[in-house]
């Protein structure tokens, strides 16, 4: 099984990274992001509560993703492995998914961190934000408090995944193509 956590602040690129992933090495893709907003237009109960925090640029609580992770993994026994995209997200979640993975007799092989100057996440996001309808991308003032969450919260798992060993940081400037080869490049040393 290949695990990899795809790593970086918002709009450094990690959903659009991970398609060429999912098809050079046929893994699941596993976006808490993408989970939470197919919830909350569902309007279920998870997804209602999940929106209270996304519509500040907050953090959803651990115990929530934690939780829905573990099922989105139980219910694909037979994957190759996984794409752990905007997950973890703080050090309690690594911890968590690091027993899951334990568990499952496939550890984590790496961490990708993609890096990317703080201006250029703000535009790209602005940008996406004309086009996805996302809320949480429209706003300056919500897009800077989740860059700050992210320094403060999720920063740290850099430090989490150097320790292991299991850290890459990968150059996520530039156009889409080159940065995926840089990607692969990094996935092909860790097979
Ligand atoms: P994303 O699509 O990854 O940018 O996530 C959008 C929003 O969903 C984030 O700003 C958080 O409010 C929430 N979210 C996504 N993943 C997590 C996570 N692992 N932990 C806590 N909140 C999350």
């Amino acid at each position: 099984m290949l695990n990899l956590v795809l790593f970086g602040p918002p709009g450094a690129g990690k959903g659009t990274q991970a398609e060429f992933l999912i098809s050079t090495y046929h893994l699941n893709h596993l976006s808490t992001g993408e989970i939470l907003r197919n919830e909350i237009s569902r309007q279920t109960s998870l997804g209602n509560q999940a929106k209270k925090y996304i519509d500040k640029g907050e953090l959803v609580p651990d115990s929530v993703v934690i939780c829905m992770i573990r099922q989105k993994m139980e219910s694909t026994p037979e994957a190759k492995g996984f794409i752990f995209d905007g997950f973890p997200r703080t050090v309690d979640q690594a911890v968590a998914l690091d027993k899951l993975l334990i568990k499952q007799g496939a550890p984590l092989k790496g961490m990708l961190s993609l890096e990317v100057e703080e201006q250029e996440l703000i535009d790209r996001l602005l940008k996406r934000g004309l086009i996805s309808g996302r809320s949480d991308d429209q706003d300056l003032s919500i897009i800077k408090n989740r860059i700050e969450v992210y320094n403060q919260k999720t920063a740290p798992l850099i430090r989490y995944y150097s320790d292991q060993g299991k850290y890459y940081s990968i150059n996520g400037m530039g156009n889409i193509e080159d940065i995926a080869d840089r990607l692969i490049k990094a996935v092909d040393t860790l097979q």
